[in-house]
């Protein structure tokens, strides 16, 4: 086993800042608590980190309501040149953060280097995107005034992220919030807030001005994040989570009737029809069902293979997952790390144990091994049916359930039939059908013979219960900004 990430993620987390970082500096919660970051490989403590009160989220917000004035007046040119140099110093220390990622998250550490790099380009492309904040001009229709649109930061933004993907969910919220000229509440996933504190120390060091960022890890989100949503003073809600709290924090929002974001759940489809390049089809299911070990927004979490190619893609896919090694994430010989804790492991296997007591067969994996960490094997079942719990719930682990379609308007059906709506997949070789699908599709993404479809160029994000608003891509600044139109004689 290699010890060189094993050394690099131990000193990583014994040097990133365990604190609050509230108006540029770094302090201890309120009441004096800490909370402790496990390290999913092995259930043991990595280490504490201060954990905020909900008088903590209400300085942090005062930080950012201070700080914001100046913040919009900053001309945009020098805010994209704090994200570039934000960008750069990312990259410069990649292997030290994805080490660490990979220590409180648990990804293999190849992923959390790729990670690292996704996070670092949202920054490079909203660096991009910040000298390009632009307006209208027009003449109204009868031509007795002139009409200017101008467009104006949202304001102090509270940012709640998820553990899956603990830097790339920060950056893709931050990098626009800095191009806009927001300033920001951050309050990251209990599970990883040591991503968080290093992106934070990253942007000060990039020249962030005291009070853009703060960034408050709490073991209570509820009562850290109420208050702030019914304050008056935050005008912005940007989060990423599940759709239940998702739904909870719109509700929240509405008394200060807030602009809201939300990147919630999925439940994607993966069609693959009889005319697909098989190994094509594979190889994208590869990717999108064992990216970030299955814990992904965007996991391909039913496949539905055209019957006469049904048992051989389904042969080939459990012989493929069957073949990955699992074990730490922090050793470079494993392709596949534990899961994040307990309670999603047992989630994992509960919804496995159910399809199979509904006739679903098992074709690879199946059963936790014994021994430490939060590990499921890559498990591939066939045969699984419609009322199985898995075809409407989030799997969030390596989980595969393979199912025969017959028709086009079969497969359509049951991808369409869940309140999700993040992302498809599918994979044909036929031009017409591959438009007609991905017209028909109630997703906001659609992989085409792709099984990945993140990138920071693009606008990601779902409808239905999937979320509001798009994050990334030309959209992804609109989220940080309003309209105003002054009417000119
Ligand atoms: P989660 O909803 O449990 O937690 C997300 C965030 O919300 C965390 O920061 C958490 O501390 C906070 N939170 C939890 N309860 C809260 C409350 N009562 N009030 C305020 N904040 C609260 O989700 P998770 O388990 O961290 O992440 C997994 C989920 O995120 C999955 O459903 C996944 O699909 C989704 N996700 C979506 C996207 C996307 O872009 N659509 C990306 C990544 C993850």
């Amino acid at each position: 086993m290699s010890e060189g990430a094993f050394e690099t993620a131990r000193t990583a987390v014994e040097s990133v800042s365990k604190g609050l970082f509230v108006g540029g500096s770094w302090r201890d919660a309120e009441a004096g608590g800490a909370f402790a970051v496990e390290d999913p490989a092995t259930g043991k403590t990595l280490c504490s980190v201060a954990d905020a009160t909900p008088a903590d989220g209400m300085a942090a917000l005062a930080a950012a309501v201070a700080a914001q004035a100046s913040w919009a007046a900053t001309a945009p040119r020098e805010r994209g040149e704090i994200l570039r140099r934000a960008h750069a110093l990312l990259l410069a220390r990649r292997e030290e953060f994805a080490a660490l990622m990979t220590a409180e998250m648990g990804k293999p550490i190849a992923e959390s280097l790729g990670e690292v790099a996704y996070a670092a380009e949202f920054f490079r492309w909203f660096a991009e995107e910040a000298v390009r904040i632009g307006g209208d001009h027009a003449v109204a229709p009868d031509g007795g005034s002139r009409f200017l649109v101008m467009r104006q930061p949202v304001g102090p933004s509270l940012l709640v992220t998820p553990w899956n993907f603990p830097m790339a969910m920060g950056t893709r919220k931050i990098g626009p919030a800095v191009a806009a000229g927001c300033t920001m509440v951050l309050k990251p996933a209990e599970q990883t807030p040591l991503s968080a504190l290093a992106l934070a120390d990253v942007l000060r060091e990039a020249g962030l001005p005291d009070g853009v960022l703060n960034v408050v890890p709490t073991s209570a989100p509820g009562p850290l994040v109420e208050p702030l949503l019914r304050d008056g003073r935050i005008r912005k809600l940007s989060f990423t989570g599940s759709t239940e709290v998702g739904r909870l924090l719109l509700g929240q929002s509405a008394s200060q009737v807030l602009r809201v974001s939300l990147e919630l759940g999925g439940n994607a489809p993966f069609i693959v029809f009889a005319d697909a390049d098989l190994d094509a089809a594979v190889e994208g299911a590869m990717l999108a069902k064992m990216r970030n070990i299955g814990e992904a927004c965007t996991a391909a979490n039913r496949f539905y293979a055209e019957a006469p190619i049904a048992e051989e893609f389904t042969r080939r896919l459990a012989e493929r997952m069957g073949g990955l090694t699992v074990g730490p994430g922090l050793d470079p010989a494993n392709q596949v790390g534990p899961l994040i804790d307990e309670a999603g492991r047992q989630k994992v296997a509960a919804l496995v144990d159910d399809a199979v007591s509904r006739g679903a067969t098992i074709r690879t994996g199946g059963s936790a091994p014994a021994g430490p960490g939060y590990f499921y094997p890559p498990t591939v079942l066939s045969g699984v049916p419609a009322d199985a719990r898995m075809r409407h719930e989030e799997i969030f682990g390596p989980v595969a359930p393979v199912t025969a379609f017959d028709t086009e308007e079969q497969a359509l059906a049951w991808a369409n039939d869940t309140e999700y709506g993040l992302v498809a997949y599918v994979y044909t070789r036929d031009l017409d059908r591959a438009l007609r699908v991905s017209e028909a599709l109630e997703t906001g993404m659609v992989g085409l013979n792709r099984g990945v479809v993140s990138n920071p160029a693009a606008p990601f994000g779902g409808v239905k219960h999937s979320g509001l608003g798009r994050e990334g891509g030309k959209v992804g600044i609109e989220e940080f900004l309003e309209t105003k139109y002054v009417a000119m004689g």
